[in-house]
């Protein structure tokens, strides 16, 4: 036997943990049910988060970047999720909107935009959905022609996370409609475009923090050097995202469950009924059992996946789509009975859960809904 370790994360690995811990202990749980109760953006959090280099870890050293791996990235979202998942699409959005440029950008685009991302000037929205087009991205309507040397573009993008706050936007326009999803190429637009405006934020059941909003793009003109990667292959580079980014999303879904898991056990260690800690109840710790049994489940399915993403594995779609799928109906799961746990006083906003259970919720819809995840799976497993 050789003394490789299996399965054991590396000791930076447990470092970066434990340092993102203790920051959102001190500076990004304090703020996150007001940032719920209120629907604003976390500025304290996003502060401290860029002060601790935990707001893009993604970006890599050449952009003035930490470089942190998939895993490490994916453990500060998981982190920054436990205290607050508003705040953890942060570090979540700037990995989702600069990934199609990681993956396909020319050198000089990546440095123009990754650098203020790294520094922690600007941040970086995706924008794919629209009002007509979900689940059927590829059914956009939002186009871009030729105008000169550059484009133009006209078009609707609805659901956009951190719109209005973000500086950069990656948007997915169609070049040529008549080649349906073949005929779909990504640019980057910056906020101050002339012809960019903004939706009034939508007021939606959880991750109340981050803004929701309409992207209007209104004969928006681009100089050719806002193209990512080749003409026609927007569609492909966006399910390229997708297939890293779905890991991100189950790194949030496990740290929303985690920090429900953490409140409700103490809560029941302190909370006496009958004469003794409702902990005490074997029905009670049956619950506890299987929910801690569940969510250590999806994190190594989580890891897993980000490992794949590390290495861009051929199986990566596969473990993507499983992770996040199931990291998030385990979310639901635990953070529902979480609120179980604490019987009635789980179901007011004295206590954190019943906002974790909202904020679950929503990790079973974006980047695809649970549903898309099997169709992606069952795709995997039958090819
Ligand atoms: C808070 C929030 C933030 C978001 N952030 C972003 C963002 O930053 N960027 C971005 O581009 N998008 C974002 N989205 C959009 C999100 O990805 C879409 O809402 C999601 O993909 C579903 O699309 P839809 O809402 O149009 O639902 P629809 O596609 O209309 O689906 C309706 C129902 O039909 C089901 N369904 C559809 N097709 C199938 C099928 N083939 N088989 C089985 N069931 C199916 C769905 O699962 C769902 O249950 C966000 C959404 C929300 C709510």
């Amino acid at each position: 036997m050789n003394d490789v370790p299996l399965f054991a994360p590396t000791d930076e690995h447990k470092a970066v943990r434990a340092a993102c811990r203790d920051l959102c202990r001190d500076k990004v749980a304090p703020h996150a049910a007001d940032v719920d109760r209120n629907a604003t953006f976390p500025e304290a959090a996003y502060d401290a988060l860029r002060a601790a280099d935990f707001h893009a870890p993604h970006i890599p050293e050449t952009f003035g970047g930490v470089g942190a791996d998939a895993l490490a990235t994916a453990i500060v979202i998981e982190e920054v999720a436990r205290a607050c998942a508003s705040s953890s699409l942060i570090p979540a959005v700037n990995k989702l909107g600069t990934m199609p440029l990681l993956l396909a950008g020319s050198e000089e685009l990546n440095k123009r935009y990754l650098t203020p991302v790294a520094a922690g000037e600007a941040m970086f929205s995706y924008c794919l959905s629209e009002p007509e087009a979900g689940s059927d991205a590829a059914a956009m309507r939002t186009r871009a022609v030729r105008d000169g040397d550059g484009w133009r573009l006209n078009g609707v993008k609805r659901w956009i996370t951190n719109a209005g706050v973000s500086d950069y936007y990656t948007v997915f326009a169609s070049t040529d409609p008549d080649r349906g999803a073949r005929g779909i190429s990504a640019f980057v637009v910056e906020k101050t475009d002339p012809g960019v405006t903004f939706g009034t934020p939508e007021k939606k059941l959880g991750i109340k923090g981050s803004p929701t909003c309409e992207v209007y793009l209104d004969d928006v003109r681009l100089p050719a050097s806002r193209l990512v990667g080749v003409e026609g292959e927007g569609f492909k580079l966006a399910l390229r995202t997708l297939d890293h980014t779905r890991v991100t999303i189950a790194a949030q879904a496990v740290g929303i469950a985690q920090g429900a898991l953490d409140y409700a056990v103490g809560y029941v260690k302190e909370r006496r009924q009958f004469g003794q800690a409702v902990a005490d109840f074997q029905g009670v710790q049956f619950m506890l059992a299987d929910m801690a049994t569940k969510l250590e489940a999806a994190r190594q399915l989580t890891y897993a996946a980000a490992a794949r993403s590390e290495r861009s594995d051929p199986d990566l779609t596969f473990f993507g789509a499983a992770a996040k799928c199931f990291a998030s109906d385990m979310a639901m799961e635990v953070t529902t009975d979480a609120v179980q746990l604490l019987g009635g006083y789980g179901y007011v906003q004295d206590y954190p859960v019943e906002r974790m259970m909202r904020d679950a919720k929503i990790t079973q819809i974006y980047e695809g809904t649970n549903q898309i995840q099997r169709v992606v799976l069952a795709r995997q497993v039958l090819k």
